[in-house]
């Protein structure tokens, strides 16, 4: 890309487009179309450095409209998060980035390479969002997964700040893309779908599309349906979404290590959204043992090693659609 004149930023004409390189791997796709039924669209990948499948996805669609091949009607960001993890095949080189946003990276000590890139993403999305203030606003944060789970691919709902409710659009696009469940969580997190979902008020997510392998050995065709939605919206084309909801699970409660002697029955590789009958004692200290309560409810994120009062894993429980603010 060339430098242009009047900023720090790279920018780049293909065609109808501009490219604008907000800094490495964080890239800005104007159309000149953009009006006011649009919608401004953030497509991150690779927040997780080994997760590959987002990143081919995501390199391709770029390489698409960089070509000419994929029309571009939308404004969209595109971003490739922690571009020092790709390099080395890990999920991050010091710490895990998708714990630093809302300003988390402050926590951490900013010369290094992670809390850097939590700030810059912020402040690209911050630049981006608030260029298109009075369009909707969406964010797919796309991840794969070391952990199984009963649904291979499945999204994450951020909390909403109260008075906000749930989208029926969203929650049938995410249908469509093939997602069978989606966990609605409950409170903060600093996850990057959660700080566009709250800071900017964005339809945001963070999607779980299946097994993290290396370059070059995904299943392409195993993510078809979603890469084609994620096409397909950015291009404005039209194309037919799912009338059904992914099966909604919402947190009922969070299992917390209490203390050193923990008795935590749930093996690590224990698939996300496994079941258990009520009356299964899942996990025990002197200060508590919980014992599910009702039939079905099911575990998410289970790990029993970590340290003494963080989080060892999430019970959730299934609602159906009327039992959750739906707009
Ligand atoms: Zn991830």
């Amino acid at each position: 890309m060339s430098k242009s004149n009047d900023s720090n930023l790279s920018e780049m004409r293909v065609g109808d487009l501009l490219m604008t390189e907000h800094s490495l791997g964080i890239i800005e796709v104007t159309p000149r179309q953009a009006g006011e039924n649009s919608t401004a669209y953030v497509y991150s990948c690779g927040i997780h450095g080994n997760e590959t499948a987002p990143i081919e996805i995501v390199n391709d669609m770029l390489a698409d409209i960089e070509s000419g091949v994929l029309k571009i009607k939308n404004p969209l960001l595109i971003i490739f998060g922690n571009i020092q993890a790709m390099r080395e095949g890990k999920r991050f080189i010091e710490n895990n980035l998708n714990r630093m946003f809302s300003r988390e990276h402050k926590k951490y000590d900013i010369e290094d390479d992670e809390p850097k890139r939590a700030k810059e993403i912020e402040e690209s999305i911050s630049v981006f969002f608030n260029k298109y203030k009075n369009l909707n606003k969406v964010h797919y944060d796309l991840h794969t997964a070391i952990r199984p789970s009963k649904y291979p691919k499945f999204a994450v709902y951020p909390s909403l700040k109260e008075g906000r409710c749930y989208s029926k659009n969203q929650l049938k696009l995410l249908s469509t893309m093939g997602l069978g469940a989606v966990l609605l969580m409950h409170k903060f997190s600093p996850t990057l779908s959660y700080y566009s979902s709250t800071t900017h008020g964005a339809e945001a997510f963070t999607l779980e599309l299946g097994k993290v392998e290396k370059f070059g050995d995904n299943i392409r065709p195993n993510f078809k349906d979603t890469e084609e939605v994620l096409r397909s919206l950015v291009s404005g084309e039209k194309f037919e979404t799912s009338n059904k909801y992914p099966k909604l699970c919402q947190v009922k409660k969070e299992l917390i290590r209490h203390e050193q002697e923990y008795d935590f029955k749930i093996s690590d590789d224990t698939a996300n959204f496994t079941e258990f009958k009520k009356g299964t004692v899942l996990a025990s200290d002197s200060v508590e043992t919980y014992k599910v309560e009702e039939d079905g409810e099911m575990i998410a994120f289970p790990n029993g090693n970590v340290k003494v009062k963080q989080r060892s894993g999430l019970i959730m429980r299934v609602v159906s659609p009327s039992d959750i603010q739906i707009v």
